[in-house]
């Protein structure tokens, strides 16, 4: 799942309307962005295997950032570091249950291989990518959903063309996703997980009003 993580975050804007959507990303995308670290260092193991369909990945060991038990403590500092960051309860527990919701999303897609523990222990994964082509509709009437939810709220309507840009360049990346060819190599994997942190910058600009917007609103829309 990749834009599907990105929908539940656009959708929780008017939940936590004081975050800006770059945390909200950040959240959502937060075991995603972790991940390609531990590959690097070793850590966790992916193996490509172009045989398989919808994404040519066999995870075989990630548990530090796609573990049920992992998540739920990732999320719980995540929330952590907002509420201590910006005194704002009802976003951090927005943000703390965005990044659990990935988790949650990720065991729609992904093959049997999303572990509970650090344990060695069944793994679980209702394997939409078996269907590409469902996962990708399901995926892209998802974030349909999330953009319009997002477009609704005061930031959507006062930042103008930016989240329009920001939606184009998520689509235009899944889309490659699924038609492109499989990636030559996990350093690849990586580094392009790596990249993921310009979609964070990227949607901390897009969720900013454009200039003169704010007096028309009145509230202040700047958050972090
Ligand atoms: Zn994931």
């Amino acid at each position: 799942m990749f834009i599907g993580h990105f929908a539940v975050a656009f959708a929780a804007k008017p939940l936590a309307p004081r975050r800006s959507l770059g945390t909200l990303f950040l959240a959502a995308q937060f075991i995603d962005l972790l991940w390609p670290t531990l590959l690097l260092l070793g850590i966790e193991r992916v193996v490509i295997d172009p045989s398989l369909s919808g994404a040519p990945l066999d995870f075989v060991h990630y548990p530090y950032s796609h573990s049920l038990v992992a998540v739920v403590i990732w999320g719980a500092l995540v929330a952590l570091a907002c509420l201590a960051v910006t005194r704002d309860r009802t976003g951090a527990l927005v943000v703390g249950a965005l990044v659990i919701s990935h988790w949650v999303l990720d065991l729609i897609v992904h093959r049997p291989d999303l572990p509970l523990g650090f344990w060695a222990g069944p793994r679980f994964g209702f394997g939409l990518w078996n269907w590409p082509l469902a996962e990708l509709v399901l995926e892209l009437g998802m974030f349909a959903a999330g953009f319009a939810i997002y477009l609704r709220t005061a930031s959507g309507r006062n930042a103008g063309i930016k989240p329009w840009v920001l939606a184009a360049l998520l689509v235009i990346i899944q889309i490659a996703n699924t038609f492109g060819p499989p990636p030559p190599s996990v350093d690849a994997i990586a580094w392009v997980g790596q990249a993921q942190w310009l979609l964070v910058a990227a949607a901390y600009w897009a969720d900013r009003p454009r200039r003169g917007a704010d007096a028309a609103v009145g509230t202040p829309l700047h958050a972090r």
